[in-house]
């Protein structure tokens, strides 16, 4: 896997987390319908899940947490 360079970045990511797993925690901005939030893509874990763990009220943190230990890839189409 490559990492993204901020060009390839979709509207409304903040920034991006690689894994251990070698996937990424997103960090998306707030929009009129939700916080920032973090959302792994390995897991689909977000830091607004009820079980989210520490530090799952500040989203970077969150996602340099989570970054840090989640070894789990997407399932494959
Ligand atoms: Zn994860």
């Amino acid at each position: 896997m490559t990492a993204n360079t901020t060009d390839d970045w979709p509207e409304g990511v903040m920034a991006c987390y690689v894994t251990v797993g070698g996937t990424t925690v997103t960090l998306w901005d707030a929009d009129e319908w939700q916080p920032i939030r973090a959302i792994c893509s390995g897991c689909s874990t977000s830091n607004l899940d009820g079980n989210a763990g520490p530090n799952s009220s500040d989203p970077a943190r969150w996602a340099q947490s989570h970054a840090g230990y989640c070894r789990a890839l997407p399932k494959p189409n």
